[in-house]
């Protein structure tokens, strides 16, 4: 069953044919030529706290965030339990994708690609619209302490996390929700998608849930 996510919080923005943004399930995973012609840049995803900003040249570089204010190219990300993030400035018109596993978390990836959407675009964190993708969470990602410590020191006080009877569980989600408020990013301008990618392996490829090898899904992003 094919599953394409369109984020609420850019529904306005979509209707005027300003941007194309959607989280893909395991249908049609990572080939969206079914549902835009847009050529989709996907950069070289290593787990780092890396912000790429793409201008003419498409070709691929290690990176785990990717910002842009070109048209007619569809930034892309591919996961499989990791947190899609997508960002919209329809002020400055940039956009941004990013791939916030624990590692980019710890990192403050978002909080990186925030500032570097500020920096290039003279973004206002004030007008950015920001939606997050499906991912595993809570109890379904029980971390070792190391990972929780890490994510915490990045991401201070929230509700993200539990930590108890020995047993530390996390939610990504909700730790890149704090981290975006922390750069000024308006709570009315975050949108979740509360689909756990563990809970539905009918409908999410995750990588917990296959213990092992198994295929991507993604979040994209693109100017018309
Ligand atoms: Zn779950």
């Amino acid at each position: 069953m094919s599953r394409v996510i369109y984020p609420e919080i850019f529904s306005k923005a979509l209707s005027r044919n300003e941007v194309i943004a959607f989280f893909t399930g395991r249908d049609p995973g990572i080939d969206v030529s079914g549902i835009t012609d847009m050529p989709v840049y996907f950069p070289i995803q290593e787990h780092t706290g890396k912000v790429f900003t793409l201008g003419e040249d498409l070709t691929p570089v290690v990176a785990d965030a990717v910002v842009t204010d070109r048209k007619n190219v569809l930034l892309g990300l591919k996961v499989a339990d990791c947190v899609p993030v997508l960002l919209y400035d329809p002020v400055r018109r940039a956009v941004g994708a990013v791939h916030a596993g624990w590692r980019g978390t710890a990192q403050g990836i978002l909080k990186n690609t925030v500032q570097k959407m500020t920096g290039v675009f003279g973004s206002d964190p004030g007008d950015i619209l920001l939606a997050i993708g499906p991912a595993i969470r809570w109890r379904c990602y029980e971390v070792d302490r190391d990972v929780l410590d890490a994510v915490v020191s990045a991401t201070g006080e929230g509700d993200y996390r539990e930590d108890k009877d020995g047993k530390a569980v996390l939610d990504l989600q909700s730790a890149n929700k704090y981290q975006a408020l922390s750069v000024k990013i308006q709570g009315r301008n975050i949108s979740v998608a509360e689909e756990c990618t563990y809970c539905y392996p009918e409908r999410f490829f995750s990588y917990r849930y296959s213990k092992g090898p198994t295929g991507r899904q993604g979040g994209f992003i693109g100017m018309v």
